[in-house]
């Protein structure tokens, strides 16, 4: 008898998780592991943020809140989504959820119906295909290859629009890439979708304080804001503040849509952790150096990364603009013997060699929907990065 949801039943564990499992069964053993998979910043959470949450549970602020969020902190989202964002938005127009994957999952659960299509551009995050096949509907996978900056073209995309199509969604700065998507590229993608009222976007700007090289960060909306009644603009604390454990998302959209997620909110967790929405309340409210301040070692480490992947014969990698990824080709290697006589005939090959014969864990690209690449991040100590990186240039010389 089928005992599961058969969407569920159908949805693979995330992929990450599964290498992750394989890292931690290694350490188990003894063996030692350095691991460039983190999916999240390696630095404490601001000292004041987490004062605010001390101070919210000594002052009694440890009861259901709204389901749509505290008021106060959704005044902070809508100021928030004005002033960095440019997008005309009220306070009544934001919802709080717990964690960005949160808002993402409820916008598919609310508007997905058996059938239904939803344009994911590849490299992906792992989540976005199985949470859209949870909703029983129907990812539409569009290659993007490194030669288009791992980036949807609009050419791509007018071809991967049918009249079933309900949603695209976007992610800038990418995971696992790292690509951003400039304001005109935006533009010339919503001139697709103009002629295509049917489609929604998901703008996923989680990484949005990551970006390097002076880049400015744009998003839909901001860029296009003829697609405001149709573009739900997604972001969190969790990457701009290292509160990943705090789990708060949010999101601004159209009233209709945000009035769904709180619906499916209101039957589903009657809104996040109280606690946690005021230290996010601090966070966006308080002093901003630390975004500033941790983007600029993030950007120090991808340039010594990119730079030591580049001296490694079999890799390739293009800089990244943004988030903590690179995505280093590897197809050099494939083909390959490693020392101890493993055939590397794919990316998941590459990987698993590199982590049982020199302890490196990094995840391969097909994991994310494009091979051969690995995804190699960099949220982690100067020293370590430097260590990691000599034991895959040993592990890539060792390969006949
Ligand atoms: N979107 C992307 C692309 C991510 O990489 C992540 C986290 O890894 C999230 C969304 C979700 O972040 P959170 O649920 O912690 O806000």
């Amino acid at each position: 008898t089928q005992r599961l949801n058969v969407h569920l039943a159908a949805a693979q564990p995330s992929a990450t998780y599964r290498m992750i499992d394989r890292v931690a069964e290694r350490r188990a053993s003894g063996a030692p592991v350095i691991s460039l998979n983190a999916g999240e910043p390696d630095f404490n959470t601001p000292t004041h943020v987490r004062q605010a949450a001390i101070d919210a549970i000594n002052d009694g602020h440890t009861r259901y809140t709204q389901v749509a969020g505290l008021r106060a902190l959704r005044e902070a989202i809508a100021a928030k989504f004005r002033v960095e964002n440019g997008i005309d938005t009220r306070w009544q127009d934001t919802l709080v959820c717990s964690g960005g994957k949160q808002v993402i999952y409820n916008a598919l659960a609310a508007t997905l119906n058996a059938g239904d299509e939803v344009i994911v551009p590849a490299p992906y995050w792992v989540s976005y295909p199985e949470m859209v096949q949870l909703c029983g509907a129907k990812a539409v996978v569009v290659a993007c290859s490194e030669s288009s900056g791992f980036k949807l073209t609009p050419q791509a995309l007018a071809d991967a629009v049918t009249p079933r199509t309900r949603w695209l969604i976007l992610n800038s700065p990418s995971n696992p890439t790292g690509a951003v998507y400039t304001a005109e590229e935006l533009q010339a993608l919503a001139e697709v979708l103009l002629c295509q009222p049917h489609v929604l976007v998901l703008s996923d700007d989680i990484y949005e304080h990551l970006i390097f090289d002076g880049a400015h960060f744009a998003t839909m909306v901001q860029a296009e804001p003829r697609m405001r009644e149709r573009t739900l603009t997604m972001n969190g604390v969790s990457k701009a503040y290292a509160m990943t454990g705090w789990r708060i998302g949010f999101a601004t959209g159209p009233a209709w849509l945000l009035q769904a997620m709180e619906k499916l909110q209101g039957q589903q967790t009657s809104g996040a952790c109280s606690i946690s929405q005021h230290a996010a309340l601090a966070a966006l409210t308080g002093p901003q150096d630390f975004v500033e301040d941790t983007r600029a070692v993030f950007e120090r480490r991808r340039d010594a990364v990119a730079t030591r992947l580049n001296r490694i014969r079999g890799l390739r990698c293009a800089k990244p603009a943004g988030a903590f990824y690179a995505f280093a080709s590897c197809e050099g290697l494939i083909g390959r013997r490693s020392a101890a006589g493993r055939l590397l005939t794919s990316d998941e090959d590459v990987a698993l060699a590199m982590l049982d014969e020199k302890g490196v864990a990094v995840m391969p690209g097909s994991a994310f929907g494009l091979g051969p690449y690995l995804r190699i991040a960099y949220a982690m100590d100067e020293d370590s990065l430097d260590k990691a990186c000599t034991a895959i240039q040993e592990f890539a010389d060792s390969t006949s």
